[in-house]
């Protein structure tokens, strides 16, 4: 479903993403773990295009993000186009980023009804649907600064899913929570997974890579040293860097 080859992306002379090529495959999961500056973050940033990347590319389903084919050419599309193309690809971020004036139920509807043109109804009945599916049915009434944490992130998945998107990534959801709220945000997240969803997660939840990921990649000065099924990575680390942070987490 993704693929990714020599993506670069430089912020003046810093290069924060040197070369990195990755697949994942429908349904897989796809667990990110690094020091802080390693790039985990903007590698999330660029697949969907939110950074545009200096070198390389990243397909999702088919399609090159940020760009369309036309005589044999790649061509570069408007912003519009993109804020389309990006719909397929939901992202969750560490501080949920809900809508504060907005209820729980419109800060879901808002986004399928403005670049998807959902009638209010139908994204309204979806809404509840996904409210109901993340443990907070009966909450689309109330705003964000009346739930917990835990709460308002699971409102962001559920605002992501509205979108039906074809891939998820999530940048440390469970990072800004209450160590007692982390478990519910990731229960949701486990769901998700076994249901089929396509994912790329930023955590440092080492329980939680072993038991739902298929794949655990290590990146480190933006650049993928270590890549493989999560108990072997754990297991048998073949980088000094990625061991040497992996025993600090574990
Ligand atoms: P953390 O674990 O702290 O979230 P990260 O692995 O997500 O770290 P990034 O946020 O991707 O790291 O940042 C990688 C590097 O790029 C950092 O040195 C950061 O300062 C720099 N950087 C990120 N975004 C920008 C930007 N918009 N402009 C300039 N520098 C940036
Ligand atoms: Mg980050």
């Amino acid at each position: 479903l993704v693929r990714i080859r020599g993506l670069r992306k430089s912020f003046g002379t810093h290069l924060v993403l040197d070369g990195v090529d990755l697949d994942i495959r429908l349904g897989e999961v796809t667990v990110l773990l690094g020091p802080s500056g390693s790039g985990k973050s903007t590698l999330l940033r660029t697949i969907n295009h939110l950074e545009r990347p200096d070198a390389g590319f990243v397909q999702v389903g088919g399609g090159i993000i940020g760009y369309r084919y036309r005589n044999g050419r790649l061509h570069e599309l408007g912003n519009r186009a993109i804020t389309r193309q990006r719909a397929r690809v939901g992202m969750v971020f560490q501080q949920f980023n809900l809508f504060p004036h907005l209820t729980v139920l419109d800060n879901i509807v808002e986004a399928p009804i403005a670049v998807h043109g959902v009638p209010r109804k139908q994204a309204a009945a979806r809404a509840r649907e996904l409210l109901e599916r993340v443990g907070l049915a009966g909450r689309e009434g109330s705003y964000p600064r009346q739930l917990s944490g835990g709460q308002q992130q699971r409102v962001a998945i559920a605002r992501a899913l509205a979108m039906e998107p074809e891939l998820l990534l999530f940048d440390e959801p469970t990072s800004a929570l209450d160590p007692e709220l982390v478990g519910e945000v990731l229960a949701v997240m486990k769901d998700l997974a076994d249901s089929g969803m396509t994912m790329i997660v930023v955590t440092h939840e080492i329980g939680f890579a072993r038991e739902v990921a298929d794949t655990m990649v290590f990146l480190d000065g933006g650049r993928i040293i270590e890549s493989g099924p999560p108990a072997e990575v754990l297991a048998n680390p073949r980088h000094e860097r990625a061991r040497a942070f992996l025993a600090a987490v574990l």
